[in-house]
């Protein structure tokens, strides 16, 4: 696609003489809204608050192009440039080795595009992303927003008004809720208050099992309320929603979109690590939002924030059923991967595994690699036939999980695939190699926070087996200690 300009708007123009693709247009000019125009609504649902290529509209170019010369859609470049150097405004990657180039047919140049966000569809030099500039779809809303009915936890409401507060004035807040708090119940309020003042809000998430887990949830919360459940393969692409629930990824299509985002698990996997799932969540946002960050573990350097009043920050230190989080033991347990080399385990770890096929009581056993696993999983089933273990490839995986909670698997060896987002009620857990460098505060966290998690079983004991304790295994038990003696002071403990 190449353009000129002419009467002051982009004009599609394929002679190579004097067009250009959009990339090298310097200002794009954006005509004066036409409010007489009869707009497509249909295409205004797909592309209110999205940044979408030509090639995710099913409209034609001729379509969508008038709606441009009338002002209800924005053409923005896919790729800009700062001197020579590429980058992406949708991933916002500019790193030059994720940058391709081809000998473009719709542009006829050597065209650059974008290597990381590819699976999104391919945006080159002359690709333009396309926006909505017209009015919002009109969403009529029911009389009774939210059903929900429960009631609150003392730590859950300072947390729940603090999310209302936040959203209702556009700021960005902290909630750092210990595992099992019961987090998205405090979110509600702020829906809801989001909600009733027209505005559209966002729960994102980096792991596609939280979007399938929150989806009912929310339904049933605001049922009468339509909500879009996106992420990689969901048939929820073309609804224009008041509440949306996606992945971090799925974020890459928005645009100025919503006026609170929730992020939950910010410190989750791929979320840290990946600059564009970053770049995707600041850009979804209206320049004027809200943004709630919601996590049981938050790195270091927020911790440090939250500690100076530096960021705005509630912390829910007590689990809904008032019991404290069980503290993990730190068991010294020698050269276990010698020992598991020789097809030994340390006698401890047996002690330990074999003590709770006795009494009855499942246990989640973490370790760090899956070979090791794999090993220890060989020798422990001399102790009981039924134990299973468990990885991010096992196809088996959905299954395994199920017979656990279904009470048909006594032992569960894992990997940190199962260090977040389960809950079996009344669990024991272990990690045999606590000193592993894959175990850092947080995940070490997240796993003692498997335990204890029913008020019928509130207590769980969580065992560190180790070959010498590490800065972050101390680390993870003070943050633990440190939420429970706040638990105590503000009153949110049983006696
Ligand atoms: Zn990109
Ligand atoms: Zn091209």
């Amino acid at each position: 696609m190449r353009f000129i300009i002419e009467d002051g708007m982009l004009i599609p123009n394929n002679k190579l003489d004097n067009s250009l693709p959009i990339s090298k247009i310097p200002t794009i000019p954006q005509p004066p809204l036409n409010p007489c125009f009869p707009f497509n609504p249909n295409l205004q649902q797909l592309l209110t608050g999205k940044q979408l290529l030509h090639d995710d509209l099913p409209f034609t170019f001729e379509e969508i192009h008038t709606h441009y010369q009338n002002g209800y859609i924005t053409y923005r470049k896919g790729i800009e440039y700062s001197g020579k150097q590429p980058q992406c405004i949708r991933c916002g990657n500019k790193d030059p080795q994720w940058f391709a180039a081809f000998p473009c047919a719709r542009c006829r140049e050597i065209c650059h595009y974008c290597r990381h966000c590819l699976m999104m569809g391919r945006i080159s030099a002359c690709t333009p992303l396309l926006g909505w500039s017209g009015p919002v779809p009109d969403t009529s809303l029911p009389a009774k927003i939210r059903a929900w009915q429960g009631t609150l936890s003392q730590g859950q409401m300072v947390a729940s008004d603090h999310v209302v507060e936040a959203i209702q004035q556009n700021r960005e807040h902290l909630v750092w809720a210990v595992c099992g708090a019961g987090k998205t119940e405090v979110l509600f309020s702020g829906i809801e208050a989001a909600l009733a003042t027209k505005k559209r809000i966002c729960i994102a998430t980096p792991r596609t099992d939280v979007v399938l887990e929150l989806t009912p949830r929310l339904i049933s919360a605001f049922p009468d309320i339509p909500i879009a459940s996106l992420y990689g393969g969901s048939e929820d692409r073309h609804h224009y929603a008041p509440l949306t629930i996606a992945t971090t990824h799925q974020l890459l299509r928005f645009y100025h979109a919503f006026d609170a985002i929730i992020l939950d698990e910010v410190d989750a996997f791929p979320y840290t690590v990946e600059e564009s799932l970053q770049h995707a969540a600041i850009q979804a946002r209206k320049p004027i939002s809200a943004m709630i960050y919601l996590t049981a573990t938050p790195n270091e350097k927020w911790q440090r924030e939250c500690r100076t009043g530096k960021r705005a920050c509630t912390t829910i230190p007590a689990r809904f059923h008032r019991h404290p989080l069980p503290v993990p033991k730190f068991v010294w347990c020698g050269n276990w991967q010698k020992q598991l080399q020789k097809n030994r385990l340390p006698a401890n770890v047996i002690r330990w595994v074999n003590d709770r096929i006795l009494a009855n009581k499942q246990a989640l056993v973490f370790f760090p690699h899956i070979p090791m696993m794999e090993k220890a999983l060989t020798i422990l089933r001399q102790l009981h036939p039924s134990l299973e273990a468990v990885h991010a490839e096992d196809p088996d995986r959905k299954n395994k999980v199920q017979k656990m909670r279904a009470n048909e698997i006594p032992i569960l060896l894992t990997t940190t695939i199962l260090e977040r987002g389960v809950t079996f009620p009344n669990i024991d857990v272990a990690v045999v190699g606590a000193e592993d460098s894959i175990f850092s505060e947080s995940a070490l966290v997240q796993i003692a926070g498997r335990a204890g998690r029913s008020k019928d079983y509130p207590d769980g004991l969580v065992t560190f087996f180790h070959y010498g304790k590490t800065e972050e295994m101390l680390k993870a038990r003070k943050q633990i200690v440190s939420m429970n003696r706040e638990g105590i002071a503000k009153g949110l403990l049983n006696p």
